[in-house]
């Protein structure tokens, strides 16, 4: 391909990335369902119930719901309420005295879509599905309620329309609220007063009802009440809540209730009752993570089919090893923990169904009340479910795949799978149920290794190819670079007939490959990458050569040795940084080792520069500290108003001493605007100071409003909405009177972005924006002073093509003429020192992400802040604010490489060029990292991880284009660098790029 301009290397970095990034779900995640498999149902002369309710507490954890507390709805003067109680009484009478009980585990994410497909459809969902769907299915999955002759459901429009729209019409009928009654600044127990109301009044009407009360007594009907306040409660109040306690009473009292109704309705007591819950909760109000207080749930199932509790008289009973049920005062009760999809199997069984197709739940048989010979005749069917999902599966991948080999567990002919389901068979016909129950289990758990096999059969084709893409990648933007920033231009690519040929051949191997294996569509865009790519590197191989050889021609045997050290140091760094993922305090020891830093350059350098220096260890020690702070905040009105005062001030003191400030900093005194009157920019000025004023005064509001519980005043909110709105348009109005102080520019970004930074600030992160943007400006300018004293004076007198300036001249001249000079495009080259440059930058980009979180707090992050825009509970406008608060102080980061870019007198784009192949460093490396096994926990860090890394070199390249918006017209003075070879340098545009490449005089 040609040379490639700045805009079209843009766009390739953003669509690779993006292409790229979704790889991770054609590697790890890929959808468990699958069409025509044959459904099986355990065959008994009589279901062991005729009927199943599945009560569900969303977002209820296990520990809450044994645990004692005072009563948290009496008057704390009540001394007798404050004696620890239960406060489940109901569902913990079922443990003690009628169930079977344990924890079920969920997988991550633990958030209500795959919390209820697992529970009622008993698969584990890929991933994917959260991104493609929230309510509906993507896919139509089989599940419990479509296996019934009937499923009557109540509660949240979220999660029941997900199982009544894939089943089979008329099957599965759904009574939902309405989307608003969700306002979570509300009472949410309402939610659940509505499901039991419903309940309560379905019974009520069957009594006048005929045709209803007819259909209440069939065979094989499901009732699902789905209870939505606890999650709503815990979100926006915490697990340890008052509410959130209450909560769990209300749930328990409606609980005893509908099954005191229906016990007397049928009369027969044949019904079989299951509580559990979808995820948990974590102790900050927020799930979606694999932090044990979101994974563990109650399951507590009852009546008809269910085995009554196992106790012993003396010590522990088995089940309570892990310490988890310590303090729940059922030591005694025999606990049965299961997986989350367990518990579709077991509801299946109890009341007679098919287990649902693509359902990898194994039955917890000690949930069963019946004799061993009838679990193993239960269990052997499961396994034969599970084994003709593993069998269809197969058989469609060998029919894709150019040569299938087949999972070694099973190819054994002599033991095929309808062969070893024989044998358990025959086992249990000769009485030996135990064995057959043992036989059963390993053939289940054999099954389930065979269904992973197939879904992990592609991974090291695909895993190869993605690597050779983000290496190839790394490889083209580092070319690119050094062909276009640090040659100039001047090397013409090299192609031979044979290169493109091989290539060419390459890729259409590739492609019938993928053709003949029936790949799907995004295979072909893995693959297209790494070929185009590599061929491009090669073609460059002469600028490649050449970029060594003038490097290295002047470099002496010891400069080799620095230049390998410094590489090392520089991996070394990179490296650090993905460890930061893990610790994020590792910013902090960073950021205490970057104080001394101008140092380097010498005393002389430092007393020349005390100000800056003096600031700039201060703002690091400053930063050192954000990284220390917990991630997972709590509201803190004072530190929010701190933090919007300090940003305030740089408003307030910006416009009163705008003038001296600028006297230093202002550009060519003959500029466009500086005759001007600046009258309208002070203007816009201090409207942009007067939001910052508002968003403080409407945010105190909206949290006081929000902690006393009464609701978010429509008013308060729109005001919070427009503050919010208007502070981010009206920046744009200094266009009206444009300024090319860079100072000004960075002024007016840092106070767009305030309002914001205030209204959706949690706690200490206002202050973490102020320290965040002055450690920039003072980067920014030692950067340009380090520059000034380094650029080789002697190279000039060699070649300085232009004639630019005579050193000699007044800066105001000497700036006039260097904007001539740029205007005409005469840049720096690269240098090999601006790489440390780019390694800062993408150490600041990346501090600036830790600084208010870490992983855990991105994929559960507290909704305290977005209550006070969106009261309602949206996940996907929820999310969208808080993206934008995150990305927020990269805007600021961004504006900055732009102005140190210009300042240095680099080419736009040059510097983002390398960050944006190092940082593919980190992608690749959390691409190996990620997990779809494991400690659920560790799985969706890694997933977070590998996004957030992807998602930064999309964001680096969306930045250059807005750095460009943000410091377009920018001009700088450069004459008052205090260091006698500073000023002396001063308007020279080629700087030390001349050591490097004699010949270069412009870019071009
Ligand atoms: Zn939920």
């Amino acid at each position: 391909m040609a040379r490639i301009g700045r805009l079209a290397f843009l766009a390739f970095a953003v669509a690779f990335h993006v292409v790229y990034m979704f790889s991770i779900f054609d590697v790890y995640f890929v959808s468990p369902i699958v069409g025509g498999i044959k459904a099986f149902r355990v065959d008994t002369p009589k279901a062991p119930a005729k009927r199943l309710v599945l009560y569900v507490g969303d977002g209820l954890r296990a520990d809450k719901a044994f645990q004692f507390f005072p009563n948290p709805s009496a008057p704390p003067s009540d001394p007798a309420a404050q004696e620890p109680r239960p406060l489940a009484p109901f569902l913990r009478s079922r443990v003690l005295e009628y169930g079977t009980f344990g924890i079920s585990h969920t997988r991550v994410p633990t958030e209500s879509r795959p919390g209820h497909v697992a529970l009622i459809a008993g698969l584990y969902e890929d991933v994917s599905s959260v991104t493609t769907g929230w309510k509906l299915n993507p896919v139509n999955f089989d599940s419990v309620f479509n296996r019934s002759s009937h499923t009557w459901s109540w509660g949240s429009p979220d999660i029941l329309p997900m199982f009544s729209t894939g089943a089979v019409p008329g099957r599965v009928e759904d009574a939902t609220y309405g989307a608003d009654f969700e306002d979570s600044s509300m009472d949410a127990m309402k939610l659940d007063i509505w499901v039991f109301d419903r309940v309560r009044q379905l019974f009520k009407d069957a009594e006048t009802d005929p045709e209803l009360n007819a259909r209440l007594r069939e065979d094989k009907i499901v009732f699902f009440l789905h209870l939505l306040g606890l999650d709503t409660t815990g979100h926006a109040n915490r697990p340890y809540s008052k509410e959130y306690l209450q909560n769990i009473q209300l749930v328990d009292n409606g609980v005893k209730e509908i099954t005191e109704i229906i016990e007397n309705f049928y009369g027969d007591g044949e019904t079989a009752y299951v509580f559990t819950a979808d995820h948990g909760m974590s102790d900050w109000g927020s799930h979606g993570d694999g932090h044990p207080d979101n994974t563990r749930t109650p399951l507590i199932a009852w009546g008809s089919g269910v085995a009554k509790p196992v106790t012993v008289r003396n010590g522990r009973a088995p089940g309570h090893d892990d310490g988890v049920s310590h303090d729940w005062h059922l030591d005694h009760v025999q606990r049965h923990d299961v997986a989350q999809a367990d518990v579709a199997a077991l509801m299946a069984y109890l009341a007679g169904l098919e287990f649902p197709v693509n359902s990898v739940g194994e039955l917890p048989l000690p949930y069963l009340a019946t004799t061993d010979k009838e679990k193993a005749r239960a269990l052997s069917v499961n396994a034969r479910a599970i084994l003709e999902m593993y069998r269809v599966k197969e058989e469609k991948k060998s029919e894709t795949v150019l040569r299938y080999a087949p999972y070694p567990g099973f190819a054994d002919s002599e033991y095929s799978i309808e062969h070893r389901l024989k044998l358990v068979e025959q086992t249990i016909e000769h009485g030996q149920h135990l064995q057959a129950i043992e036989e059963a289990h390993q053939l289940i758990k054999l099954g389930l290794r065979g269904l992973r096999y197939l879904q992990t059969y592609d991974w090291l084709f695909l895993r190869a190819l993605v690597t050779l893409g983000y290496v190839g990648w790394i490889a083209f933007a580092f070319t690119t670079a050094i062909d276009a920033h640090m040659l100039g231009g001047k090397v013409e690519a090299s192609r031979t007939t044979t290169s493109v040929t091989v290539f060419g051949s390459l890729l259409v191997a590739l492609y019938s490959f993928l053709f003949v294996q029936s790949s799907p569509i995004t295979y072909y865009a893995y693959a297209i990458f790494p070929i185009m790519f590599w061929e491009e590197v090669l073609a460059r191989r002469q600028a490649l050569v050449q970029a060594k050889n003038n490097v290295f021609s002047q470099f002496s045997s010891w400069d080799v040795a620095k230049a390998g050290l410094n590489l090392l140091a520089y991996v070394g760094m990179l490296e650090i940084m993905v460890q930061s993922y893990y610790h994020r305090e590792i910013y902090t020891l960073a950021y205490l080792l970057l104080v001394p830093w101008p140092a380097i350059y010498g005393m002389e350098f430092v007393r020349g520069n005390w100000t800056l220096c003096g600031t700039w260890a201060l703002t690091c020690t400053a930063m050192s500290i954000f990284t220390l702070l917990p991630a997972m905040k709590v509201e803190d009105p004072n530190l929010i108003l701190l933090g919007g005062l300090l940003i305030l001030l740089v408003g307030v003191l910006y416009i009163a001493l705008e003038k001296s400030l600028l006297v230093g900093s202002a550009p060519s005194k003959n500029g466009l605007s500086s005759n001007k009157p600046d009258g309208l920019s002070r203007v816009i000025l201090g409207v942009q100071v007067g939001l910052v004023a508002l968003a403080m005064i409407v945010t105190r509001s909206s949290v006081t409003a929000l902690q006393a519980k009464q609701g978010l005043p429509l008013g308060t909110q729109m005001v919070g909405w427009i503050t919010l709105v208007v502070s981010l348009l009206v920046p744009f109005l200094h266009a009206l009177n444009p300024r090319d102080d860079y100072l000004h520019r960075i002024v007016v970004i840092f106070l767009a972005f305030g309002p914001l930074f205030i209204i959706l600030t949690i706690s200490y992160e206002g202050l973490f924006y102020f320290v965040m943007a002055v450690t920039l400006l003072t980067w920014v300018r030692l950067e340009h002073r380090i520059h000034q004293r380094s650029s080789p004076l002697s190279s000039e007198a060699d070649h300085a093509p232009l004639k630019l300036s005579n050193p000699l001249e007044p800066a105001i001249s000497a700036a006039k003429e260097r904007e001539t000079a740029l205007d005409d495009g005469d840049y720096r080259l690269l240098a090999l020192s601006d790489a440390r440059i780019c390694l800062f930058f993408l150490f600041l980009l990346q501090s600036a992400f830790f600084s208010t979180g870490n992983i855990a707090s991105v994929s559960s992050f507290s909704l305290d802040a977005v209550y006070r825009l969106v009261p309602v509970f949206d996940p996907f406008s929820q999310a969208a604010l808080l993206m934008l608060k995150m990305l927020a102080p990269f805007a600021l980061v961004s504006a900055n490489l732009g102005i140190l870019t210009k300042q240095l007198k680099l080419r736009g784009g040059s510097l983002f060029a390398i960050v944006m192949g190092i940082s593919d460093y980190l992608t690749l490396r959390f691409f190996w990292e990620v997990r779809d096994e494991g400690s659920w926990l560790d799985i969706g860090e890694s997933i977070s991880m590998f996004v957030i890394a992807s998602g930064l070199c999309i964001f680096v390249a969306s930045l250059e284009a807005l750095s460009e918006t943000f410091v377009r017209g920018v001009k700088f003075d450069n004459g008052k660098a205090p260091v006698a070879t500073g000023a002396q340098a001063n308007g020279r545009p080629n700087g030390s790029a001349k050591k490097l490449q004699p010949s270069a005089g412009q870019a071009g």
